[in-house]
């Protein structure tokens, strides 16, 4: 395998599939199956997954009239919501794996300790990271940029409906090109939706690399931390 420790995000939406809200089971068992693979092939595995596929917070806040800083908080705790069911998955998987979330809640989960968390992966458990970086006003995208230095994972994988980034979007423009490889100053100019721009000057101040594939083809998280050329490297 390429990488020793990785930091793979996962977006809420990945885990709804076809859905409109919510997970899909038969989604959820194949990330945990794959999950599984590349904890077998000794690579330290860290994820920080999303709560898009239950609530968001701009948009909630935006539909509902509510304070921004509390439907972030509600959007956080969508995220804690789909760390567990992900454990349970990835456990079921046969893989030992551990949940800390930066919102304290003792009696589900750990909460976020970084030097406990490095150990974890030491010890070959899967770490999932819940309520994202428990501020208002942030993203787990963000959330996975700042995790991902702090127990420093050489890259951060992040999975997508798409193979890569895109000049357009290919759903509507089939001349689109996917770019191979991106600098961050390149997504940052051109407004490329990646990340948001926090998450992505966070990659860029600690040059971590940041790998966007296709998580719907089956078998693509095992060969993007083997180090196939899949999806679109952003790095520089
Ligand atoms: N959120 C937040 N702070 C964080 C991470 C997440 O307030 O550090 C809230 C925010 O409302 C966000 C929601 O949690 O909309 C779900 O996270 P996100 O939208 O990043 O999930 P994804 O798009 O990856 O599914």
């Amino acid at each position: 395998m390429k990488y020793r420790r990785i930091l793979l995000k996962l977006s809420g939406e990945a885990l709804m599939g076809e859905r409109s809200y919510g997970i899909d089971p038969e989604i959820l068992q194949s990330i945990a199956s794959e999950v599984a693979s590349v904890v077998r092939a000794s690579v330290q595995v860290a994820i920080v997954v999303g709560g898009g596929n239950i609530w968001r917070g701009r948009k909630e806040a935006a539909a509902q009239g509510m304070d921004q800083a509390s439907a972030d908080y509600v959007g956080m705790l969508a995220t804690v919501i789909n760390a567990l069911t992900l454990q349970d998955a990835i456990e079921r998987a046969g893989i030992p794996t551990r949940v800390q979330t930066a919102i304290a809640m003792q009696e589900v989960a750990e909460p976020y300790i970084r030097r406990r968390a490095i150990r974890h992966l030491e010890k070959g458990r899967v770490v999932i990271f819940g309520a994202g970086s428990g501020n208002p006003f942030f993203t787990t995208d963000t959330t996975a940029a700042l995790r991902a230095a702090e127990i420093d994972a050489e890259v951060i994988f992040k999975a997508t409906k798409v193979d890569g980034v895109y000049d357009a979007d290919p759903k509507t423009h089939p001349q689109a090109r996917r770019y191979e490889t991106l600098s961050y100053q390149d997504v940052l100019t051109h407004d490329l939706r990646v990340m948001d721009s926090t998450a992505i000057a966070l990659c860029k101040e600690n040059q971590l690399p940041i790998v966007v594939f296709d998580l719907t083809t089956p078998g693509n998280i095992y060969r993007v931390v083997k180090g196939e050329p899949i999806g679109t490297v952003i790095g520089q």
